[in-house]
C-alpha cells in the first residue's frame, strides 16, 4: 500500500469511531490518501458490530460517543479474547491529563486530544500498526543514484536529498519497487491513490510531470521513461 506497504499487500483496515459527522470524512478522506481501507461506526454499539463484523486492524474511537462510551468500547474490547491486543487510539476532546490517563489505564495503547494535526494521527497509527506487527519496518529501495529510506521517509539522489509530495513519494516508492517495468496510468492508480478513489488517469500525468521535475535535477538523466500508449517506467531511455 502506499507509503507503508508493497503494492498488492492486503491495505490494513482502520475502524473510525467517530458520531461527528464531517470529522468522519475528513479522517475517512487522509486515511484512504495514506492506504488504508476504512470502516466506520458512529456510535458504541455499532462499534462493537463493525469489530466483530470487519476485523480491523486499528480502531481510532472517540471519547465521547452516543449510546456507549468510548472508554466503555474500549473496555470491551479488551474484555474479549478475540479483541484483547487489537491496537485502539482514543480521540479525547479533553485536555486534562487525568482523561488521557484513564484512557490508557482502560487498555487503549495510545490517545491523542482534539483537535489534532493529520499528519501527527498518521504517524501515530502507523507507528501503533508496526508495533502490533501488521506493517514491518521498512528498509531502502535503492535504484541507480536514487535511494528511498522509508522509515525516515526521506529520498536522495546521488547523495541530493530531495523533497518530494506526497503522492510523488507514493509514485516513486511504486517504481522502485519494480524498476524497469511499465505502467500503465489505471496501474498506476490503483497502486498509488488506491481503487476506491476516483481520480483521472490525466492526474497521473500532473504527478508524474512533478515528480519527474523533483528528481530530475539540472544535468541529471531523466529516469523516468515515457512509454506511448502504455505508460511509465523507472528507467533510462536506450542510448
Ligand atoms: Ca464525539
Amino acid at each position: 500500500m502506499p507509503d507503508m506497504l508493497p503494492p498488492g499487500a492486503a491495505r490494513p483496515t482502520i475502524l473510525v469511531v467517530e458520531d461527528e459527522a464531517s470529522l468522519l470524512t475528513l479522517l475517512r478522506y487522509n486515511l484512504e490518501k495514506q492506504g488504508f481501507h476504512v470502516e466506520e461506526a458512529a456510535d458504541g454499539q455499532e462499534a462493537l458490530l463493525r469489530i466483530a463484523e470487519a476485523k480491523p486492524d486499528l480502531v481510532l474511537l472517540d471519547w465521547m460517543l452516543p449510546a456507549l462510551s468510548g472508554l466503555e468500547v474500549c473496555r470491551q474490547i479488551r474484555r474479549r479474547p478475540a479483541t484483547r491486543d487489537l491496537p485502539v487510539i482514543m480521540v479525547t476532546a479533553r485536555t486534562e491529563d487525568q482523561d488521557s490517563v484513564r484512557a490508557l489505564d482502560i487498555g487503549a495503547d495510545d490517545y491523542i486530544t482534539k483537535p489534532f494535526a493529520m499528519e501527527g494521527l498518521m504517524a501515530r497509527i502507523r507507528a501503533l500498526l508496526r508495533r502490533s506487527g501488521t506493517v514491518a519496518a521498512k528498509g531502502t529501495l535503492a535504484w541507480r543514484d536514487l535511494a528511498m529510506d522509508q522509515d525516515a521517509h526521506r529520498v536522495t539522489r546521488a547523495g541530493r536529498a530531495l523533497h518530494l509530495g506526497p503522492t510523488e513519494y507514493r509514485l516513486l516508492e511504486f517504481f522502485l519497487q519494480h524498476p524497469g517495468r511499465v505502467f500503465s496510468r489505471e496501474q498506476l492508480l490503483d497502486a498509488v491513490w488506491g481503487r476506491d478513489i476516483h481520480v483521472e488517469p490525466r492526474t497521473v500525468d500532473v504527478h508524474i510531470r512533478r515528480l519527474r521535475k523533483a528528481i530530475n535535477g539540472p544535468g541529471a538523466m531523466d529516469v523516468i521513461r515515457t512509454v506511448r500508449s502504455a505508460g511509465y517506467a523507472l528507467d533510462v531511455e536506450a542510448a
